[in-house]
């Protein structure tokens, strides 16, 4: 077992990216703090990881507010002790031109995918430092890497958490904390099908993006889940400060398009 007696956080764990790897975290021993807004998808996390004999409970919480935050890393520490691995893995999608943003939409994507995870590490890491150690997991997107159409205020997001990776792996090395970046490309979870559009024209959206796909397929979960395992586990113990993209060769090449 590869996180043995560990204790992890996992935020947006009620869905996709989240779920699954809060489940891969468990089965390999893991005890999980599945932190979301979402109940359903929340209590269900943990029904699954409880139905493989793991260890894992749900709470409801919005990772924007400090106070909930503080909170929900306090009672953690309450009920097991101690914090090993912490995921921000919560996360939106906003398909919009920037003219078109407003000003409450711009900070409602800046908040859940960048400050969140702010707060998240800013409540962690003196518990990880007591601990002697821990790993750190952001998630990005191909977005953190390269450009992408009509989501600027996604794309300004994910660039920023890769290089406040970067820099916090400096800061909080020595304390034997490893921080890293996970970037996902296309993956079948509910965000893709909201930015790429439900029914006939999401399904062309989705074929015409899997045209620029070296390997050819949509992620699963899963997959990403597999990544993120290894990223916080000691499989990855001299790694720190990285983007680790997985993508399917997606950004590999400038231009690319099996139909040529
Ligand atoms: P998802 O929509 O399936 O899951 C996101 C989860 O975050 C949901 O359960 C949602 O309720 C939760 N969440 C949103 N706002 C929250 C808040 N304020 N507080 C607490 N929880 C909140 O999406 P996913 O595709 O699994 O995305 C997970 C991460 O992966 C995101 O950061 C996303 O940007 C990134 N990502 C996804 C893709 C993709 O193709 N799916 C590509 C690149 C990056």
């Amino acid at each position: 077992m590869k996180l043995r007696a560990k204790i992890a956080i996992v935020t947006g764990a009620a869905s996709g990216i989240g779920q699954a790897s809060a489940l891969a975290f468990a089965s390999e021993g893991a005890k999980v703090v599945v932190v979301d807004v979402d109940k359903r998808g929340g209590e269900e996390t943990c029904e699954k990881i409880r139905a493989r004999d793991g260890e894992a409970f749900f709470d409801r919480m919005d990772v924007t507010s400090e106070a909930e935050v503080s909170r929900m890393v306090g009672e953690t520490v309450a009920r097991w002790g101690r914090i090993d691995i912490l995921f921000n893995n919560a996360g939106i999608v906003l398909v919009k031109p920037l003219e078109e943003t407003t000003e409450a939409e711009w900070d409602h994507v800046l908040s859940i995918n960048l400050k969140a995870a702010f707060l998240a590490i800013k409540h962690v890491v003196p518990h990880m430092r007591r601990g002697g150690g821990g790993a750190i997991l952001n998630t990005g997107s191909i977005a953190s890497t390269v450009g992408q159409l009509n989501t600027p205020a996604y794309v300004a997001s994910k660039g920023a958490i890769a290089l406040l990776t970067k820099s916090l792996a400096l800061d909080y090395g020595r304390d034997q904390i490893r921080v890293n970046c996970l970037c996902p490309g296309i993956t079948d979870t509910p965000m893709l099908r909201e930015h790429l559009g439900g029914g006939p024209e999401g399904e062309a959206n989705i074929r015409r993006r899997l045209s620029r796909v070296p390997l050819g397929k949509i992620l699963k979960p899963e997959d990403l889940a597999q990544a993120a395992l290894y990223l916080v586990s000691d499989d990855s113990v001299g790694i720190t400060g990285i983007t680790h993209v997985v993508d399917g060769g997606l950004i590999a090449a400038a231009e690319y398009d099996v139909r040529i």
